[in-house]
């Protein structure tokens, strides 16, 4: 950097050897001069001679001390000269490398990437580059403490420094991300997989500290300047390697972590179409095309239509209606969920103010949204300004919820469910949620995922983990809603297992806000709206075909 600046002081310390310059000058010239002046000088002083010239006496006089002051200028100069190289040269290190670690960085990796790449190809060798993120270490930071984390790190580079070849370089690029560039013979990235599956193996085994030990896990993203096959690549520089490496990085992340991939074209199309999702909603977000859907929830016994569950839905002028299976975990990771979801909820209460007070409203929320303490607050005020009773609102959380800070989720269910906001547990059986969970946080409902539901459809219309759900919510004294119900032969199952809430394809797709209200106003579900005279009239027939109540569908 100092290189860059036009006053750099080791430059003027160099010029400064001008002084040397003067001063060697005047040697010269006391050569020159003391050559007659001297003697001449000697020779009065002890009386022989005549008396020499008063100017040549003082001009010799005037190089002597012109000769003595360079000398020792030079002489300062070149010990200031000394100290500002060494403290240029511990600056430049201190610019280059970590200080924890002792890595590189991001900027010097490219330049030591350039010049290792320059060495291999006088030898006709290829370059990878390879690039590690750590699975797990924001949690090792927040659970034991940064110094923990710190320890970690170091360790963690003394081990991928002990299998790293002598040539190879290796940078932090970030908090827990590094990098390393290795040559190897063109054409056998074997060598190059046989080293990361051996940093894979070294990091299985826990890392050691005196107080505790943690686990790492990381994943890998791997390119080379050269083809699997020994060709020469496409590769330009080493920043272009540094991003394919990084793509390879990002994939191997979505593929569930802990593991590696080497950089192939159509991971940059993934990342690509991953960027413009990113994009699209963060716009679509701005533009309001997020919209909420709604699915019937009906009692399986009486048949009678009792709520709707929101689902979102994102009408994309460039790619249609995107489902929340594509854009909820974007839109989590981006950090864009709790507004995306506020925004929809605002919505809803709108929505559902019209419906019969007597209809639900659910609505799904993310487990990110939960990290947040000021969630219960923020849902509440927006139930008061929209004037919806919270007694209608029933908040489903997933299993993965209860991997979450659980003194957190425990005092916001509370703070819910005290303004009689109702809780479930959506998607039962998918995760982890042990019985004392089950036990200890104050559930109202529990929500049997589709995925065993649809069991039911085989022959002989059973499914044990169905029946086992319904006994354990039994045992539990939780009422239950059974998802994913998409024919006749499932709900009839469902029927003969007990009382249950029902939802599913079988009575429709979700809609959108007008078709619900369409429907609603013709079953006379609207507030404030009548029955119609032909519904009335079933109805007070006792029959209680589901059809009777449930919305019709065209
Ligand atoms: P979920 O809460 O389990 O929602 C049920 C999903 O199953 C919905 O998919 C629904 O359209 C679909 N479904 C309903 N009935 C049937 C059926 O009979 N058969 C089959 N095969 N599928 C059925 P969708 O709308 O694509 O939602 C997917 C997931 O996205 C939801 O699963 C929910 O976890 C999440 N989600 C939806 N809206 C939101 C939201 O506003 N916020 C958050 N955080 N997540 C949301
Ligand atoms: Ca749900
Ligand atoms: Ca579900």
């Amino acid at each position: 950097m100092t290189d860059h600046q036009p006053d750099n002081p080791l430059q003027n310390a160099d010029r400064d050897l001008v002084a040397l310059g003067i001063a060697s000058a005047a040697v010269i010239m006391l050569i020159g001069t003391g050559g007659s002046v001297l003697p001449q000088t000697m020779q009065a002083l002890f009386g022989h001679g005549s008396k020499p010239d008063v100017l040549l006496v003082n001009a010799l006089l005037l190089n002597i001390a012109l000769i003595i002051f360079g000398w020792r200028h030079y002489r300062e100069l070149t010990r200031e000269i000394a100290v500002r190289k060494q403290a240029e040269a511990r600056a430049q290190l201190l610019a280059a490398t970590d200080p924890l670690t002792q890595c590189l960085n991001r900027r010097a990796m490219l330049d030591a990437t350039e010049e290792l790449r320059a060495r291999a190809a006088v030898r006709g060798d290829a370059v990878a580059y390879c690039m590690i993120d750590l699975d797990n270490f924001k949690q090792i930071n927040d659970m034991h403490g940064h110094s923990a984390g710190d320890a970690v790190l170091v360790m963690l580079c003394e081990r991928i420094r002990s299998l790293l070849p002598r040539e190879a370089k290796l940078a932090r690029l970030g908090g827990d991300e590094f990098a390393f560039v290795m040559s190897f013979p063109a054409g056998h990235t074997d060598r190059v997989d046989d080293l990361v599956i051996r940093l894979f193996e070294d990091m299985a085994q826990p890392f050691r500290m005196p107080e505790l030990t943690v686990e790492m896990a990381m994943s890998i993203g791997l390119t080379a300047d050269h083809d699997a096959d020994g060709t020469i690549g496409e590769v330009v520089d080493a920043a272009t390697l540094m991003h394919c490496a990084d793509i390879a990085l990002y994939h191997a992340k979505k593929q569930g972590r802990n593991r590696y991939f080497w950089f192939e074209t159509n991971m940059e199309n993934e990342r690509r179409f991953r960027n413009q999702l990113e994009t699209g909603i963060r716009q679509g977000l701005a533009r309001g095309e997020f919209v909420p859907f709604y699915e019937q929830q009906v009692d399986l016994e009486t048949g009678a239509l009792v709520g709707f569950e929101m689902l979102a839905r994102w009408r994309s002028p460039q790619l249609g209606l995107i489902s929340p299976e594509i854009f909820v975990p974007i839109a989590e990771e981006i950090g864009l969920i709790s507004e995306l979801s506020e925004r929809l909820m605002e919505q809803a209460f709108a929505d559902a103010s019209e419906w019969e007070d007597s209809l639900t409203l659910s609505i799904n929320i993310s487990p990110v949204q939960l990290r947040d303490p000021w969630f219960a607050q923020r849902l509440l005020k927006k139930l008061v300004a929209a004037g919806f009773p919270p007694r209608r609102l029933e908040i489903e959380i997933t299993e993965s919820c209860l991997h979450e800070d659980i003194g957190l989720v425990r005092s916001m269910i509370m703070s819910l469910r005290n303004q009689g906001v109702q809780i479930s547990l959506d998607d039962f059986g998918t995760g982890y949620s042990s019985f004392e969970q089950l036990r200890n946080l104050p559930f109202d409902r529990i929500k049997i995922d589709r995925s065993f539901v649809s069991e039911l459809k085989e022959p002989g219309n059973r499914s044990r983990i169905v029946e086992a759900i319904i006994s354990l919510g039994r045992g539990l004294d939780l009422p239950l809603t059974a998802e994913g119900v998409e024919d006749e032969d499932i709900l009839n199952a469902l029927k003969s297992m007990g009382r249950l809430k029902a939802q599913g394809y079988f009575d429709g797709h979700p809609e959108d806000a007008d078709s619900v209200r369409t429907r609603l106003r013709e079953a006379g579900k609207l507030n404030g709206a009548q029955a119609p005279a032909a519904l009335a009239g079933q109805q007070g027939n006792g029959d209680d075909s589901p059809t009777l109540h449930r919305i019709a569908r065209p």
